[in-house]
């Protein structure tokens, strides 16, 4: 199986709130028996986070297939606080980002073509996310139209996020749309989902 996560990020939630939503994230995947309050760092690499809640007896409801008994899922990690979420491996950028307000294309790696970023178009976001991550605003020029535009609302590539909360379901089957969905409302905020190995 290898060590494959599945993320789920809340794009939305501000750093304070972030806590007790998680909190109450949890409250709620307990209740509804996906997980347990028991916690395991087997197989969970959610860094800084070490642990993850165990799966529980209704773990099958959130998948779309279950039907390989020999599969159990690992731990469910939370993660809490200002981040910034790259599904590729060893990558640490967005391959492209869509500005909000004009809706040109920011190409940060030129696939299929390159495989490196282009290190002058990338720097600005990564200004603005370090800045966002310190204080919880930053932003990055579009070179297209001008507008300075929040990192947290920039339309990064699907395996690129920003958010303060994410859910890192370690070697789980993959999850659901109708959980996806679920569980964005019970976020109340809009998400990102990706997946990735370590
Ligand atoms: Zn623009």
């Amino acid at each position: 199986m290898g060590d494959y996560f599945e993320r789920i990020v809340d794009v939305e939630v501000t750093a304070e709130e972030a806590g007790p939503l998680a909190e109450r994230m949890v409250d709620w995947m307990v209740a509804e028996g996906l997980i347990t309050r028991e916690l395991s760092g087997d197989g969970v690499f959610s860094h800084p986070v070490r642990e993850g809640y165990v799966r529980g007896p209704n773990w099958a409801r959130a998948v779309a297939d279950s039907s390989n008994r020999d599969w159990l899922p690992g731990p469910v990690a939370v993660i809490v606080g200002r981040n910034y979420y790259v599904c590729g491996q060893g990558a640490d950028e967005a391959s492209c980002a869509v500005c909000p307000r004009c809706q040109s294309k920011t190409v940060i790696i030129n696939y299929p073509y390159e495989f490196e970023r282009d290190d002058e178009v990338w720097q600005p976001f990564e200004d603005g996310i370090a800045a966002w991550k310190e204080t919880g605003e930053g932003s990055a020029p579009c070179s297209t139209c001008g507008a300075s535009v929040p990192v947290t609302q920039w339309q990064w590539e699907p395996g690129f996020a920003v958010g303060a909360l994410a859910f890192d379901f370690w070697d789980w089957p993959e999850l659901s749309a109708s959980f996806c969905a679920t569980f964005s409302r019970q976020l109340g905020h809009r998400t990102v989902e990706h997946g990735g190995k370590v």
